[in-house]
């Protein structure tokens, strides 16, 4: 087969994996006049590296051929579809020609699963290790690893990728069981504990490799420097709540650097036990945010989505959907909280919890001081206090409070890119400060 075919049959395949940004989704393409640049082709894909910077990426897989059958995958065994293969000299090919015409700077590789778990990862190795060791190529690779692999390979994946990733698919062993029935999560939390422990073991080696002082230094080991995963959502009938638990026990067992939280998108020609139409964008977008929340918040879970609600509201962001469900809290005194109750106000970031904190050392803070510093009042006057402010007991009472905030029709059914949103919503929610 023509390489350029397999490349068209191999993007596309990649597509459905949500743990890279965009992926390769269609956007405006400056051939038609509107715009300038396009995404669209070529599984050309964005996505962060560790120090922020945003990186295209070929987003591609070696193989759309697997052996297992995912009922949720387009790839699966029994899905009809054209397959084909790239060597992995076609794979370092690919990316270095598109590299040296400056498309990409990096790779995004993942793969069915043929012959066994361990011969695909030994292939997906060799394209790392061929780009990193025949080609001295310093440019950023995302690898996808097998949860079946030994984890003697997985641990050679790290040594050539920055990012490794392990997909959890779905959150409990029961959907699973029904939708992917030979993947099992145990197998998965062993290979994922097997990466956190091997990262744990070359950042020390690092730091301690920087604490010797006037003795030569033997070169410290490399390891990718982190791993993430990502969960489907709405392929079967989990709750949110279930999905944040399971979340919130990967980051915190695993050390996980990010849960990407895919819609599950009809394929074609899908299973019959699927649902047949996907879950409302919007709701993977609440998932987003209320990650958010509990990573950097100090949001538990059983806050956001509790045993009396437990999936998120679609209609309201998560935090303001918890303030709403704690009016009791509230008004909070901006001149005196501490920084955690700060947090909670809907409408404050953790950058303008910094600035208000600095600020009130010098004087009392008045609206018009959160106004120069871009808060929005319309959403945190409800549930603040400021030196000339203080909202009516009654305000916080009133049920029109939540028809205050409920978004117009349009913002529901808004254009939303869940691909995107994985991490470029984020970046830019982290340098405005915003949630
Ligand atoms: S193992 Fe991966 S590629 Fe294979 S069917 Fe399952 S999700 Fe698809």
């Amino acid at each position: 087969m023509e390489l350029m075919r397999k490349l068209e049959i191999l993007a596309d395949a990649a597509k459905y994996d949500a743990s890279c940004a965009s992926s390769g989704a269609q956007r405006k393409d400056s051939r038609t006049g509107k715009g300038v640049g396009s995404t669209g082709g070529m599984g050309i894909c964005h996505s962060y590296t560790p120090d922020g910077r945003c990186v295209s990426l070929l987003k591609v897989l070696l193989t759309n051929s697997c052996l297992y059958d995912c009922h949720y995958c387009i790839n699966r065994r029994s899905s009809d579809v054209q397959r084909a293969r790239f060597t992995p000299e076609e794979v370092v090919q690919l990316t270095l020609d598109f590299y040296k015409r400056n498309y990409i700077e990096g790779l995004f590789l993942s793969s069915g699963i043929v012959r066994n778990a361990d011969h695909t990862m030994e292939q997906v190795i060799e394209v790392a290790r061929q780009l990193r060791e025949v080609h001295d190529f310093r440019g950023y690779i995302h690898l996808k690893t097998i949860p079946e692999a030994s984890q003697a390979l997985i641990d050679k994946a790290g040594t050539y990728a920055d990012r490794i990733s392990i997909n959890i698919e779905l959150p409990t062993q029961a959907s699973l069981d029904q939708l992917a029935p030979e993947k099992n999560i145990a197998n998965t939390k062993v290979a994922m504990n097997g990466i956190r422990a091997r990262i744990d073991e070359v950042q020390d080696a690092r730091k301690q490799a920087r604490r010797i002082m006037g003795r030569p230094r033997a070169k410290p080991p490399t390891f990718a420097t982190g791993q993430s995963t990502q969960m489907i959502v709405g392929a079967d009938t989990s709750s949110d709540s279930v999905v944040l638990h399971r979340a919130d026990e990967l980051y915190r067992d695993h050390r996980l650097r990010r849960v990407y939280y895919g819609g599950f998108s009809p394929i074609p020609a899908p299973s019959v036990i699927l649902p047949i139409k996907p879950p409302p964008l919007v709701r993977e977008h609440r998932l987003y945010q209320a990650d958010w929340l509990l990573r950097f918040y100090g949001f538990g879970v059983s806050e956001l989505v509790p045993q009396s609600h437990p999936d998120l509201d679609l209609e309201l962001d998560p935090k303001l959907s918890w303030a709403l469900r704690n009016r009791a809290l509230f008004p909070v005194d901006i001149n005196r909280a501490p920084r955690d109750l700060l947090w909670r106000v809907p409408g404050l970031g953790t950058v303008n919890v910094e600035r208000i904190l600095s600020a009130r050392r010098f004087s009392r803070l008045h609206l018009a001081d959160l106004q120069r510093m871009r808060v929005s009042l319309k959403k945190v006057m409800p549930f603040i206090m400021t030196a000339d402010h203080r909202p009516r007991v009654a305000t916080l009472e009133n049920d029109h409070l939540r028809l205050q905030f409920l978004p117009g029709p349009r913002q529901l059914e808004f254009d939303f890119n869940p691909k995107a949103s994985a991490t470029a919503a984020d970046a830019l929610m982290v340098r405005s400060g915003q949630l």
